[in-house]
């Protein structure tokens, strides 16, 4: 489904991001795996390679101009194009109510989720505007089109993740470039674990646990999957959709 296609996954070292890189690298993609930790990127790394696949692992902070530029260019001297752009690196925030959220807290999670998404699209569409198509697949959240409680930078956030997708959907039509986001619910990750740890340490009961209509979260592979799909030819007509894969969450 994506032989020889050359993808960019960033936050490829855990949950989501590692799962998307296994599966693209399955339907015959090139990954460029991108991370900050380093142990984690590599380590994804060598699963795609274990299973037969094809990958490099580039160290860097999405939020930092230099380091995507730096991603950008390991891809394009690697592999000469970049077909996808799975921009997922992300954040949650230390959960509290807007008056008693941290000003520096509120910076870290509009930073790495606002900034860094932006900042990939930004060199990447460069890139993908030469060639003339491209697909871009933007990690956003069920908070993207709804707010949780105690979360509302991290809420703010996503739904500027929204935005940006649909804002770079209108504008790149034209150039053959596809741009669309996804909406986890809750999803087995480390990322998840914290999320229970801080509602659990504040002693408050996840509304989002309530309304798992399917009673679990979404293993990782079940986002891969919506992932693989939007960034193939198979979804030649969809740009601009913020698809959710939540199990119901939002009903
Ligand atoms: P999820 O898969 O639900 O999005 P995880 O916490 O499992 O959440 O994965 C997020 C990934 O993003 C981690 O591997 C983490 O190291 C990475 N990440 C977080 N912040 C940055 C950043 N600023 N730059 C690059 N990678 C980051």
């Amino acid at each position: 489904m994506l032989d020889n296609k050359i993808a960019i996954v960033t936050g490829a070292g855990s949950g989501i991001g590692r799962a998307s890189s296994l599966k693209m690298a399955g339907y015959g993609a090139k990954i460029v795996a991108v991370d900050f930790n380093e142990a984690s990127g590599q380590e994804t790394v060598r699963l795609i390679q274990e299973q037969g696949g094809e990958a490099i692992f580039v160290q860097a902070d999405v939020s930092n101009s230099d380091d995507v530029q730096r991603y950008v260019n390991a891809a394009v001297d690697s592999y000469g194009r970049i077909d996808i752009f799975f921009n997922n690196a992300g954040v949650v925030q230390k959960f509290s109510k807007l008056a008693d959220t941290d000003e520096n807290e509120f910076d870290r999670v509009i930073n790495v989720n606002v900034r860094g998404v932006f900042l990939g699209m930004k060199y990447v569409l460069k890139v993908m505007e030469k060639q003339g198509s491209g697909a871009i697949i933007n990690t956003a959240s069920t908070a993207g089109v709804k707010s949780e409680h105690s979360a509302s930078a991290y809420s703010a956030s996503k739904h500027a993740v929204v935005g940006l997708t649909k804002g770079a959907a209108i504008e790149y039509v034209k150039q053959g470039i596809r741009v669309n986001g996804i909406c986890p619910g809750g999803v087995e990750t480390a990322l998840t674990k914290g999320v229970e740890q801080a509602f659990m340490s504040g002693g408050y009961v996840p509304e989002e646990v309530g309304n798992m209509r399917m009673g679990r979260y979404a293993k990782p592979d079940e986002l891969a999957e919506m992932v693989s799909f939007l960034a193939s030819d198979r979804a030649s007509y969809m740009t601009g959709s913020i698809v959710l894969v939540d199990g119901g969450l939002t009903l």
